[in-house]
């Protein structure tokens, strides 16, 4: 597997050569704001469970580009976490494309899969989903060790993105022992502990209350402006709209509209 975790897989990977990791991983998000990173074209997502089918997706298509943070807004049920799953590479469509850098996912073998899952994405989830034995410093070493890191490079860089999440006092702490807040920001240094060049984070602020939910999405856009990382974040909540670049509408399983948020303020009362 990987050599050590700050050379990105020079001689293992040989789908993703070295200078296109690079490209990937250190792109200058700023000089290249227009890039799309993901391009979603007419996905359509059907469940069949019994004699139900139901259609998640219907058509939905967007654009989302490097470096920019993008909020998806759509009620419970209209396909936001369908359209995460396809982004992230966890599902495939059932119609329609989803390219990543150019590269439609469906041509991607497991292995690639697995290497766009680990390291080019980074997820965070509404139930934060860590691992409540392991201590917060084991919890963000984890995706480092999966992608080959040594244990010493592991654990150097989890202490790091948690002392940049403000959790540089809570390394032994095990998720229990924290505030929803608190354990939602380890999720967010365990998203970025490969450096990856997306964020998917799949309604974050559900479980929090207003104030840590507002703090949590504005560490995103800061670590977004930071580490030049792309923010794809669904919500169902206005409120959570402060920090995005854009806003895009999903609603029975479609893009409606995408908006940039200097606009939505002109018409914030006509907005639903
Ligand atoms: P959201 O995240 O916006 O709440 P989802 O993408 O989770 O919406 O769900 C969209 C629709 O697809 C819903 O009607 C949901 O019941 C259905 N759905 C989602 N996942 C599955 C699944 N694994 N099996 C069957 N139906 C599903
Ligand atoms: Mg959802």
């Amino acid at each position: 597997m990987y050599e050590q975790h700050d050379a990105p897989m020079e001689s293992t990977v040989n789908t993703f050569p070295r200078h296109e990791l690079d490209a990937l991983l250190y792109s200058d998000a700023a000089a290249d704001e227009q890039r799309k990173v993901v391009s979603a074209r007419d996905v359509y997502r059907t469940y069949q469970v019994g004699d139900v089918e139901t259609s998640a997706l219907r058509g939905a298509t967007i654009d989302i580009h490097a470096g920019e943070y993008l909020s998806i807004m759509g009620p419970s049920g209209s396909g936001k976490s369908t359209l995460f799953n396809m982004i992230g590479g966890l599902d495939q469509p059932t119609s329609g494309r989803v390219l990543i850098d150019e590269v439609d996912i469906a041509e991607l073998d497991a292995y690639e899969l697995a290497w766009l899952r680990c390291r080019k994405i980074g997820y965070i989830f509404q139930s934060f989903n860590l691992i409540p034995v392991m201590t917060c410093l084991e919890n963000v070493m984890l995706p480092l060790v999966f992608a080959g890191a040594a244990p010493d490079d592991a654990r150097e860089r989890a202490v790091d993105v948690l002392t940049r999440v403000g959790l540089g006092e809570r390394l032994k702490h095990k998720p229990p022992q924290l505030s929803g807040g608190q354990q939602q920001r380890v999720a967010c240094a365990r998203a970025l502990a490969n450096r990856p060049a997306i964020i998917l984070a799949d309604e974050p602020t559900a479980n929090l209350d207003l104030k840590t939910g507002e703090a949590l999405i504005e560490l995103l856009n800061e670590l977004r402006v930071e580490q030049g990382v792309t923010v794809v974040s669904a919500t169902h909540d206005m409120k959570m709209l402060s920090v995005c670049d854009r806003v895009a509408w999903i609603h029975d399983g479609e893009i409606d509209r995408v908006v940039n948020r200097e606009d939505l303020d002109i018409r914030v009362g006509d907005i639903h």
